[in-house]
């Protein structure tokens, strides 16, 4: 089966891991990104470098028009889509939920819940002869992160509660749905905390004693998105050394 593989957030972190891991395995690429198109066009490279096409399509997920526009470029430029790695998301300034700016609540809400949705109604419209979707969830939808942002961590549970119902929905029609929650991953994405030793405040809360890669990541995405996941959909791995 040829792999046309949708991965959302695909310029940095988690996301450009995965392009490179997924190229790996002869996946063909359409790399989202919202505003950094510098580093998608490097993420575009390396996947070409690896043997495999991609290109690199600006869309922010919390956009409807730009998410449909994302799935016909990747279906014109690469032929029908046959993946999708759910992956676009955003974290939030730390604090209780006391303090929580409404506008940041719905920010969160829109690019982490709505524009997960609208990624995944789009697959599963053009997922007609079937295929496999991962959604990026958070270990933070089982732990609450209390005092630092529970709203995101909301945003993540329904995540995994999309995993689970659209993986239900689609079983019939041979469309796959798992979850990847990582635990702390070394990515960018903690500078959005606003505490600048983010990763050592949050090392001694992790059983393996240190953060993630984004390429430990990928390995998951990509085995999720396989063959070798045949029998799995409607599960969400945790890759989160023991957290
Ligand atoms: P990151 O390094 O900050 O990268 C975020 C990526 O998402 C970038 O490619 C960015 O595009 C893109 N993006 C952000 N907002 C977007 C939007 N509205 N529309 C489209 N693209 C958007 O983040 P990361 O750590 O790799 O996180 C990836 C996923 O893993 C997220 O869903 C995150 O919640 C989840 N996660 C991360 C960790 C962790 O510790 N890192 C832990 C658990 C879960 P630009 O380059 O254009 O800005």
């Amino acid at each position: 089966m040829e792999h046309v593989t949708v991965v959302t957030g695909g310029s940095r972190g988690i996301g450009a891991a995965t392009c490179l891991r997924l190229a790996r395995d002869g996946h063909r690429i359409a790399v989202g990104y919202r505003s950094n198109a510098h580093a998608a066009e490097q993420v575009v490279a390396g996947v070409r470098a690896a043997g495999a096409d991609a290109v690199a399509v600006r869309a922010d997920t919390s956009a409807e028009d730009d998410v449909l526009a994302l799935f016909d470029a990747a279906a014109q430029r690469l032929g029908p889509v046959t993946g999708l790695v759910n992956n676009a998301g955003i974290a939030s300034p730390l604090g209780p939920l006391a303090d929580l700016d409404t506008g940041e609540l719905r920010r969160v809400m829109d690019v982490n819940v709505i524009g997960a949705f609208l990624c995944a109604r789009q697959a599963a419209r053009v997922m007609t002869a079937g295929g496999a979707i991962v959604n990026v969830s958070s270990t933070a939808a089982t732990l609450g992160s209390p005092g630092n942002y529970v709203h995101y961590a909301a945003s993540k549970a329904a995540v995994d509660a999309l995993t689970l119902g659209l993986a239900k929905e689609l079983a019939a029609a041979g469309v796959r749905v798992n979850g990847v929650a990582p635990g702390f991953v070394h990515t960018e994405i903690h500078e959005q905390t606003g505490d600048p030793n983010r990763a050592a405040n949050v090392v001694a809360r992790i059983p393996a004693g240190r953060l993630g890669t984004p390429e430990e990541i990928a390995e998951a995405i990509a085995w999720l998105l396989s063959p070798a996941a045949s029998y799995a959909t409607g599960t969400t791995l945790r890759v989160a050394g023991g957290l």
